[in-house]
């Protein structure tokens, strides 16, 4: 590995320190980056309505000298920094925020409200930490355009949005993303994580995320009166036994060695005490990793149905998949393998953490079914203090929670030098 940059990271934890590596001073963009990320913060917007979030991503990058191009796929921004010939390195933040009512007790939270799909008015809060993604990619590209010595090729950073709803990377590949500008040779992305103290990261090979699918169940009974149940056919306790039944797929039907989760979210059915209602609606979101076990289950689930109705003598029901089915991340093997010696450089070996992948969706694994490599590791954003206060009440706050925010001053620093560190590798090799 030639040319590496070590960036001057100054992170205010004890057990974190990587200032004798560095020559860049990150502290110094810091401040700069402090009020974009309160404003951020400050000022979410849903899934499709990213309108604001990706003017001031465009202009931030404009800034650092970017060729930016606004409403891609969306509110998508494709931004361009060219340094002679290379490699082209894609990195990409998401720019939404979730219809969630923020609880954090910050001095900058969110008040806004925004209509959700439902049209009804809700609480809108970065509690994906997509704001620190934006400020954190504000960052790298600062730290980039102002060390164009130390690389060569095409950066393209992209503010991706609608990723909470799974749509924003297909959107954006639709109006031709990799046809209007050059193919990446690579992608990398980050995601904050909820539960581990700033400093440590995780990186995986293979499998980051899984294939997330929405499906709706409608079972179709006859409705009637309470007190004459043999002149109906009753859709709860049908409906009662798919619940049970759908279970199985997952405990006696599927490979025990390949995870995968179902979960019924909603049953719902019937209006009042003595009535017989006519049908039952049930809302699922099924999680797997493999091509065979996700059909495995889908068509599982059609099969459940079917029998369990036609056990019932009632009319045959219906299964739509609904929403938009993400597909799981996957790491390019050879690409980690590459980069884990900048992320040790960076954190050290004992930060860079394993494990398991995770049960959430990511649409960033579009990217790399388009055949780019591509990579997306995890940063822990919780300050030491912060870590032990919550250890002692017994719960931290998750992602998607009221509660959740990073320790932003704290996590930018290191988000921006492995983001940072990582491009500058994959030019320079
Ligand atoms: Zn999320
Ligand atoms: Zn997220």
């Amino acid at each position: 590995m030639k040319n590496l940059l070590f960036l001057l990271v100054l992170i205010p934890t004890a057990s974190f320190a990587a200032e004798e590596k560095s020559e860049l001073d990150i502290k110094g963009i810091l401040q700069g980056l402090m009020p974009i990320y309160e404003d951020l913060h400050q000022n979410p917007e849903l899934s499709f309505k990213e309108q604001k979030t990706a003017e001031l991503f465009a202009a931030e990058l404009k800034k650092s000298g970017f060729q930016t191009t606004t409403n891609f796929g969306g509110f998508g921004v494709v931004a361009i920094l060219k340094n002679n010939s290379g490699p082209t390195v894609m990195l990409r933040t998401d720019l939404d925020a979730l219809p969630i009512t923020e609880e954090t007790g910050l001095s900058f939270s969110s008040k806004q409200k925004q209509k959700s799909s439902q049209k009804s008015e809700v609480g809108v809060m970065h509690a994906c930490g997509h704001d620190l993604h934006i400020t954190n990619m504000i960052g790298v590209a600062k730290v980039l355009s102002q060390n164009k010595t130390r690389w060569h090729g095409t950066l393209i950073i992209i503010g991706q949005p609608a990723e909470e709803m799974g749509a924003g990377a297909r959107l954006m590949l639709a109006a031709g993303l990799f046809k209007q500008f050059p193919k990446p040779d690579f992608a990398l992305a980050l995601h904050v994580e909820s539960n581990e103290s700033v400093g440590k990261v995780r990186l995986l090979s293979g499998p980051v995320t899984a294939n997330v699918d929405t499906i709706d169940i409608t079972m179709h009974g006859r409705g009637g009166h309470g007190a004459n149940p043999h002149e109906t056919i009753d859709p709860i306790p049908m409906t009662s036994e798919l619940v049970l039944a759908l279970q199985t797929l997952i405990s006696r039907e599927k490979d025990p060695s390949d995870p995968a989760v179902l979960t019924v979210g909603s049953f719902h059915s019937g209006s009042k005490h003595n009535i017989i209602s006519s049908s039952a609606q049930l809302l699922l979101t099924v999680r797997s990793f493999s091509k065979e076990t996700r059909a495995k289950i889908l068509d599982g689930i059609r099969r459940k149905a079917k029998s369990i109705a036609d056990s019932y003598q009632a009319p045959a029901p219906e299964v739509t998949i609904t929403g938009e089915p993400v597909p799981s991340v996957v790491n390019d093997a050879k690409l980690v393998e590459r980069l884990r010696p900048v992320f040790i450089k960076i954190v050290g070996e004992k930060n860079v953490l394993g494990g398991r992948p995770s049960m959430v969706g990511e649409d960033f694994s579009r990217y790399g079914l388009e055949g780019v490599p591509s990579l997306m590791f995890t940063l822990g954003t919780l300050s030491e203090s912060r870590l032990e206060k919550y250890k002692k009440t017994g719960s931290i706050p998750s992602l998607h929670s009221s509660a959740y925010f990073p320790s932003a001053a704290e996590s930018l620093p290191v988000g921006i030098a492995l983001m940072a560190e990582s491009a500058i590798t994959l030019f320079n090799n």
